[in-house]
């Protein structure tokens, strides 16, 4: 018999084949995810919001009667299932237990705005050996959550129908870990960006074509296509658009769904092939120009704070051709985000310095960005709108011309694609926010502040590269 963890029951919450892998496979296949250290970061934080004082360690802290106590291992039984856990924290409360006139209560870190089933069920689980280990009879749990408001708490009342779900989650998950060949993908892809086994799982989508690969199928259209005997890719791709819309009539599913453009992005996966749509003008209004600007933000979404705008000037040489100037990259930062009246000036400024460029930008994040810094700045409408006169989104200009042998059409996979690289390793958005939320405040130019101004110089020539790529191809 498997002894079930409480990390076992976490990563099968969020899928089913984490958790066999946590168990069967070779932990050094694993990858490290920025993610997941953002999460631990806040985690920390959160704590330490609640309790500045350094937590007392295992069951002598609890035996002493501290205020909060971490470290703690314990075993035990949960319905006929061995059991073990390691919860994060847990704090005095009124009650009673082995140790006093005092009980403990398990603390869980909620990182995102809701309580979800995870966190409900890895406190009922941790609530359930803990009581064994007191002797107590505790309802309640606390998940806590640091915001830029201050610290969230909340009350969570672990009850007898929770338990009960408890129970039927470690059945169904103590069956799974026996399972001798190893589980299916996630339907729904979204949970693999925070997940370690990535780059294993990658390799399987890739070996049996699934579906999750094509960019436009998430889990539920995965399903769909699934139940009407469209199982993989190859399969998709042989389908005609008109049998596939006949027999999706009698789902949901074929609201809004450009069957052409799925059926197209399975052929072109299948031969690598990229496939041209349409001219797009919009080009010409490039291609016409002296240079355009390409800009790129950098920002903290937990704060709402846009704390670097990039910007990488492309002109034209006295051949015609356009050239990045690296030297003239202006990097404006906001580290002050209630200061922002400063960096407004110099992106004003500089947009000013080149009044005849488009600027371009991947993705809506930017364009959204800069016109409600405008409006925060009180800027009058005709300056907000001939701002947006000049924003081309490459993201749009790119979807709209092309279907490309890619998963999705982020900046990164697309640039990768094309066969540019970005000059720091294993870098993505959230490892430049871990750079950002762990450089040393009391430095203008640390060494984190400088590895995020590479980065965002690096985005900022990766949309150049796809807008040459484009011009190439036109
Ligand atoms: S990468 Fe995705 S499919 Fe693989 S274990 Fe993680 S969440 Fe599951």
């Amino acid at each position: 018999m498997n002894v079930i963890t409480d990390r076992f029951l976490c990563s099968w919450i969020r899928c089913k084949r984490k958790a066999w892998l946590d168990l069967h496979e070779n932990s050094n296949r694993k990858i490290w995810t920025s993610h997941r250290t953002l999460q631990l970061d806040h985690q920390h934080k959160s704590l330490l919001a609640l309790n500045p004082l350094k937590p007392a360690r295992g069951v002598k802290g609890c035996e002493e009667g501290a205020i909060t106590v971490s470290g703690l291992r314990i075993k035990g039984f949960i319905a006929n299932h061995k059991v073990e856990c390691h919860p994060l924290m847990i704090q005095r409360v009124k009650g009673t237990s082995i140790w006093g006139n005092f009980a403990y209560q398990p603390i869980i870190v909620r990182q995102g705005r809701k309580i979800t089933k995870e966190h409900i069920q890895l406190l009922a689980f941790w609530l359930n050996l803990l009581n064994q280990l007191q002797e107590g009879s505790l309802k309640s749990g606390l998940a806590i959550s640091l915001r830029p408001s201050g610290l969230e708490k909340e009350e969570v009342i672990i009850t007898k129908k929770i338990n009960t779900q408890l129970i039927l989650s470690l059945n169904k998950l103590s069956t799974d870990l026996s399972k001798k060949i190893d589980l299916p993908l996630a339907n729904d892809q979204k949970k693999c960006i925070l997940c370690k086994w990535q780059k294993l799982c990658n390799k399987k989508a890739v070996k049996e074509g699934n579906l999750s690969l094509i960019n436009g199928i998430g889990a539920k259209r995965k399903k769909t296509l699934e139940e009407i005997g469209i199982r993989n890719i190859d399969t998709l791709a042989n389908t005609k658009s008109n049998i596939l819309e006949q027999k999706l009539k009698s789902y949901q599913e074929n609201n809004n769904v450009n069957f052409i453009r799925l059926i197209h992005q399975a052929k072109v996966h299948t031969t690598e092939k990229p496939q041209k749509l349409s001219e797009v003008k919009i080009l010409n209004q490039i291609i016409n120009s002296q240079g355009f600007l390409i800009y790129d933000i950098e920002s903290d979404p937990d704060e709402n704070h846009d704390f670097l705008h990039g910007f990488l000037p492309v002109e034209k040489d006295i051949f015609g051709n356009f050239c990045p100037m690296d030297g003239k990259y202006l990097p404006i930062l906001n580290l002050n985000k209630n200061q922002e009246i400063d960096a407004w000036l110099k992106i004003q400024k500089t947009i000013d310095q080149y009044p005849n460029f488009p600027i371009l930008h991947y993705g809506e994040t930017e364009s959204l960005s800069i016109v409600r810094l405008a409006q925060r700045q009180g800027t009058n409408e005709e300056e907000i709108k001939k701002i947006q006169n000049r924003l081309i989104d490459m993201h749009k200009v790119i979807t709209a011309r092309w279907i490309l042998p890619v998963h999705s059409y982020g900046l990164k996979p697309i640039a990768h694609w094309i066969g540019f690289h970005w000059s720091q390793g294993n870098v993505d958005g959230a490892k430049a926010l871990l750079w950002w939320r762990q450089r040393d405040k009391n430095m203008i130019e640390s060494a984190n502040l400088l590895k995020i101004l590479q980065y965002n110089l690096d985005d900022c020539k990766a949309t150049w590269k796809i807008m040459e790529w484009l011009m190439d191809k036109t």
